[in-house]
This record gives C-alpha cells, structure tokens and sequence, in this order.
C-alpha cells in the first residue's frame, strides 16, 4: 500500500482503449480511487479512470510512466459507482475503461460556468405546473406500499395499459426528492423512442425546471450540460434512455425503468448491456429502490417476483373508472374481397368501424407490425427475387420503384422484366404501410391521413410533428409501424385496429411468443384511453388461434406469462437458465467458420478441465440465421446454465484474444435479446 509519506504511488488506470487490463503508472500527485487522469498509451494521450491505488503486482523490467496529470474538469466517481462499473465489465465481458468512459459526458464543461439550456424543443421548457390528480385506490395502494428510505429493493409495478403507472413513478419521485436534506435525486429510464416531448412535457407539468433529459438527438454541447446540471445538483430528475444510467447522480435516491419489457433496453453494440438489468445491479450498488414498470413485464422479471426477489404491485384498473378496450379478432382467410383484392388486409367490419370513428370525430389508428411485412417482388415465371447482395435477407420494394435493404441500405432499381429469366413479370408481394396509405386515401377520401414508419419518421422532429398533428386533431387516420406505438396517449383516439397480427409469429427466436404477446397489448392499449368505453379493437389475423392472440384478447398477463413460463421450463430457455452467445463476424466465409469452431473446441475443453463449468451446455457451433450482414459471414456459438457463471466462462475462453485472427469480429452477448 502506498503510505501518505511517499512521494510516489501508483494508480491502476483503466483506460479509455479496448484493453482488458488496468494499466499501472506512476504519480507524484496523490491520487484516489475514482479519480480521472490523463495517462500515455504508446504515443497518444489517452483519459482514464484510477480504480486502485497500489503497487503493481508484478516486478517486471518494464518501465512505469506517469501520470500526465490528473483531469480535474471531471468529479470523482464513488467507490459504489466505480464497482457497478467494475460489474458490467466483468458481466458483459467488455474493456473496463471503455465501460467508464461512458459515465462521461462528451465535451469540457463550459469554462463561463453557468450552463446555458438551448431553445430547441428536445430540451425541456418551462411549463406551468398541473395540479396533482386524486390517486385511484390502486394507485394509492401501490405508492403507500413503495419506501423509498435507504434500502435496496426492487419493485415490479404491472398496471395494464391506461391504469396510470406514470403518476404512482410521481408520487415516489416526489419522496425521494426529500431525502438528502432535499437535494435527492430521480432517474427515469424510458426506451429512446418514447422519450417525445408529450412524456417530457408530463414531467415538466409536475417537476417544473427540476427536470434534466438524455436522448440520443442532443448535440454534444446539449448532452454535456444536461449532464452537468445533473451532476451540479442543480436538477433533480434525469429522464433519459438507457445510457443515462451511466450518469454519477450524486443523490440518486430512486430509479425509475418504464416499459422495462422493452427489447430496446439492450444495447446491440460495444457495451452489449441491458438497461434494466444493469439499472437493478446499479440500485444494488446504491442501496436504493428501483421500481420496474409495464403492462407486460418480460418474464425475467414476472418470474424474480413470483420467486419474491422483486416486490409485485398490480393495477388491475383503467383510471376513473374507463373500461379495458373492447376486443375483436376478424379472422381475414374469411374476407374474400373479390372486386377489390387489393385491400385483402382490410376487413368490412375494421372499415365499417373507421367509417363510424370518422362520423363522430374521433381518430383510428392502424398499426401493422414492422418484421416480415416488407415487400418483396418475385418473377411468376422462374421465381428469382431480389437479394441484397450484402446481407441474407430480401430487398424491400419502396414506392414504385425502389427496392432497398434494410440492414445495410444497399439500393437498387426494380427492372422492368426479370433480371433472371428475362421474360417473367415481377410481382409484388406482401404489405407495406405506403401501401395501405394508398388504400385508405381512395376509400376515405375526406380523411386526413398521416403514416409513421422508418421511412417517415426518420428524425425527433417528424415524431414530435407527428404527435402533435394527432393531439391537435389534424389526423383522423394514423398508419404506422409498432415503432410509434409505444406509451403514446391520445384522447380522441378510439378505434385502434391491428392489420395483420400475424407477423412476427414464426420468428425463429424462443421470445417470439412473448414479444408477439406484448406488441398486441401495448398497441391494443392505444385504444380508449381517455374514454369510459375504453373504445375499441380489431385484430386481424390469419392465425385466430395462435396463443398469443388468444391470450392478449381474453386473459390477463398473469395467466399469459405463466402458461409460457411452463414451456421455457419444459424446453430449458430463460428465464429458467442463463444464455450467452458468441459471434464471430468475418469478411471470409472460411475465416469465420474455423473461428468459431476453434472457439467451440476450446470450450469444450475448458468445461472438461474445471469441473465448475461442468453444467454448461454446449450449443453449436453454426451459421447465424442471419447468415450475412452488411458483408460480413457470421457464425455463432449459444452457452447454456442454470448457474451464473457464463461471463466468467466466456472471459476464460476468449483469454487474451491473442490467437483469433485479426481480421475476425468475436463478439460476447451475455443474455442475448436476439439470436438471429
Ligand atoms: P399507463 O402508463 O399506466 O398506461 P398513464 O400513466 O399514461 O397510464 O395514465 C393514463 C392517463 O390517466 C393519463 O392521461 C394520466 O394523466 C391519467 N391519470 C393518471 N392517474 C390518474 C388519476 N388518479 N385520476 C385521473 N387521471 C389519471
Ligand atoms: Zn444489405
């Protein structure tokens, strides 16, 4: 241990590099755990964060530089905060100095002190605050029954759609801004795509300029100062996508993850973590509560509570009094619209009922599910269709005329006759949301109609646009994509009509069920929302008996979530075990496949020699089923066990990394959203 005596010490500094070490550098300046320095690293200039002050493990020869000099624009990180760090590091298999450059923000603190917030739209306005509504029963139940004192403790909060979760996060907020002498503080974790100016603007109704957010459309200059007025103490509640989590809250006393279902909350790139997850070990580290929210938990966390990790609250009720929607499923191989066999995805009965809505001035909105309804053109002669040339999967016919990939955005013309067989005519198959646009405009032709979708909403901005166009009652009819679905509350919508529930069905992946489940119900919550009817929806389908169907219109998620938990059981799929997946991504097919199957031997090897591993099932290795993106083959390779060592093991097996080729991707997702 260093002495306070010595004129030296030295610090282990996790560098802002892909290294799976700290490095140690020598200091005459004292230094503490926490503290972030500029260090060399070969010939650059590189940040990091000190996590240990001592000497270096090993006497080597090699010579230990020192410390640039310590970077005093950046607070010390708390020794609970440096250990979450130290945690995801080491959970989600990823270089612990690029994990705490990520607590960051991107630029210097501006040197004239007071931060100035920007004008835009994306930032919070001043707003007059709303008075507080009488809690419903339930309500009230919950927020008595949720402490907020010091103490670790993780709460599920099950409200279905309208029950009025939001205001119960309100009433805890409000408590934990009490504490700490009234300088507590709230995070509020939302996926990116709900994070519009209709959830910041309830916010600012209620917690007035206490009020920071953290988006992913803020410039640098906006990011960094909403952060610092975070980190000052100057405002009292973050609202922000998942990075915000990474945000050293000085009095952070509540955390809040909305919608916590939502496969957003898993970051696909460099860090691969899951907000939710990493938001409990974070309250963990804290000694804090945390409350997750949903009308459809995902089973993780449906399952911690019933086996009581987590604490189940339930809002079984709409607000005063509003019924639950009132649900049909149209079985559509039953709507034989011959005259017009292009509306084949448009019931009677969903056409009556928009006719109806429109007569009294309310508004519609269709959703259609975004997977697997692209359109694609095939010749009716020899049956070629287009392929990106880049990735496996088909191009999408845009407009008249363009076909695009979705991956990598790889475009080209439709030609004329078959590229192929040179005599075929090409079709186009499918449904596309232009193309129900299209539709609609002929038979309403009074409407005023408005799409969202990739295409459309490509920018904050148009969203917003968008939400303002349904609140201001400028769309009668809303077509979009399950993108725009979520958390969005709009009184005069009533009539909600879901085209074609089916995709989405038959994805190889075994949360196909869940997700399908709770794509139905969060879209069907749209509906009604702010009338006592509770309005109305129709769902169609070529599958009126798939279970998910079954059970999102006429059961309730308890009974839906348990029915599947008996079948991940039975089949041995999380959350009753633990998944971790190994990628390896190569621009050589052949490259790519010994990888991994030298990863797959070395793993198997590694179970026979430390007999901790013992448990561990061994899945492929194989080609991914997306079997080619953006040019790069990729492979992979699924671990398996009950225990929770799976990151450890992979560590092990990946070891220093030194003898997989250079020119091959090896990705580690521990507890992967997606296998494909
Ligand atoms: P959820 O997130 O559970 O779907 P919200 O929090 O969006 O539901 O609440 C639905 C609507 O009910 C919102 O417009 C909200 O302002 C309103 N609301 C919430 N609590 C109450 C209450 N106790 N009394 C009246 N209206 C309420
Ligand atoms: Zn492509």
């Amino acid at each position: 241990m260093a002495k306070e005596h010595e004129a030296v010490s030295f610090a282990h500094v996790a560098v802002n590099a892909p290294l799976l070490h700290s490095l140690v550098y020598k200091s005459s300046e004292r230094l503490n755990r926490g503290d972030s320095v500029f260090v060399p690293l070969g010939h650059r200039r590189e940040r990091g964060v000190v996590f240990d002050i001592s000497p270096p493990k090993t006497s080597g020869e090699f010579t230990i530089r020192n410390v640039f000099e310590k970077d005093e624009t950046r607070p010390l990180l708390s020794d609970v905060f440096l250990k979450w760090l130290e945690w995801l590091s080491e959970y989600y298999v990823h270089p612990l100095g690029q994990v705490a450059a990520l607590a960051f923000p991107p630029l210097d603190p501006r040197k004239n002190s007071k931060p100035r917030l920007s004008k835009r739209p994306a930032v919070v306005k001043a707003t007059e605050l709303k008075s507080k509504p009488v809690l419903t029963e339930e309500q009230a139940y919950v927020v008595s029954s949720i402490s907020v004192e010091r103490n670790f403790e993780a709460h599920l909060v099950y409200g279905v759609t309208g029950s009025g979760k939001t205001e119960v996060y309100f009433r805890a907020l409000e408590n934990a801004l009490q504490l700490d002498d009234g300088k507590g503080q709230g995070l509020v974790l939302v996926p990116e795509i709900s994070l519009t100016p209709q959830l910041v603007q309830r916010f600012a109704e209620r917690f007035g300029d206490q009020i920071a957010v953290l988006h992913s459309q803020l410039t640098d200059r906006e990011r960094t100062d909403q952060w610092w007025s975070m980190v000052s103490g100057q405002k009292k509640i973050l609202v922000g996508a998942r990075s915000a989590l990474f945000c050293p809250l000085p009095h952070l006393r509540l955390i809040v993850v909305d919608e916590e279902h939502e496969a957003s909350y898993k970051q696909e790139e460099k860090l691969r973590y899951h907000a939710r997850d990493a938001a409990v070990m974070l309250a963990r580290s804290l000694n804090i509560p945390v409350i997750l929210g949903s009308a459809t938990p995902s089973l993780e966390s449906w399952l911690n509570a019933k086996r009581g990790k987590y604490k189940l609250h339930k809002l079984e009720r709409r607000v005063a009094e509003r019924a639950m929607p009132q649900t049909e499923i149209l079985d559509l191989r039953a709507n034989k619209r011959e005259s017009a066999p292009e509306v084949f995805w448009l019931s009677p009965q969903l056409e009556s009922a928009m006719q109806s809505a429109l007569e009294r001035n309310e508004q519609t909105a269709l959703f259609l599910n975004r997977r697997g309804i692209a359109r694609t053109v095939l010749c009716g002669e020899c049956g070629f269709s287009y392929q990106c040339p880049n990735c496996t999967i088909a191009l999408t016919l845009h407009g008249e005329r363009n076909l695009v990939c979705h991956f990598c955005d790889y475009h080209e013309l439709l030609a004329e006759i078959c590229p192929s067989c040179r005599e075929g005519e090409l079709k186009s198959l499918g449904l596309g949301t232009e193309q129900i646009e299209r539709s609609l405009k002929e038979r309403f032709p009074n409407a005023r109609i408005a799409r969202a979708d990739r295409d459309e909403i490509h920018s904050r901005e148009s969203l917003e646009n968008l939400i303002r166009g349904m609140e201001d009652h400028d769309i009668d009819i809303l077509v979009g994509t399950q993108m725009i679905a979520k958390g969005l509350d709009f009184p005069k919508l009533t009539l909600v009509g879901l085209v074609l529930a089916d995709v989405g069905f038959n994805i190889p992946d075994f949360r196909s069920t869940e997700r399908a489940y709770q794509l139905v119900t969060q879209m069907s919550g749209r509906a009604g929302r702010h009338q006592i009817d509770g309005g109305r929806v129709i769902v169609q389908t070529y599958n009126v008996e798939h279970p998910a169907l079954q059970f999102a219109l006429s059961r309730t998620y308890a009974e839906f979530a348990d029915h599947e938990l008996v079948s991940r059981e039975e089949f041995g799929y999380p959350p009753f075990c633990k998944l971790a997946a190994i990628r390896v991504l190569a621009g050589d097919r052949a490259l790519g496949e010994q990888t991994i199957e030298k990863i797959a031997v070395r793993a198997e090897l590694l179970k026979k020699q430390l007999a901790a591993y013992g448990d561990i099932q061994i899945l492929g290795p194989a080609e991914a089923p997306m079997a080619r993106l953006r040019g790069q083959y990729r492979f992979h390779s699924l671990f398996k066990s009950k225990g929770s060592h799976l990151s450890a093991f992979c560590r092990q097996l990946l070891g220093d990394e030194k003898w997989i080729p250079s020119s091959t991707k090896v990705q580690v997702d521990i507890d992967p959203m997606s296998l494909l």
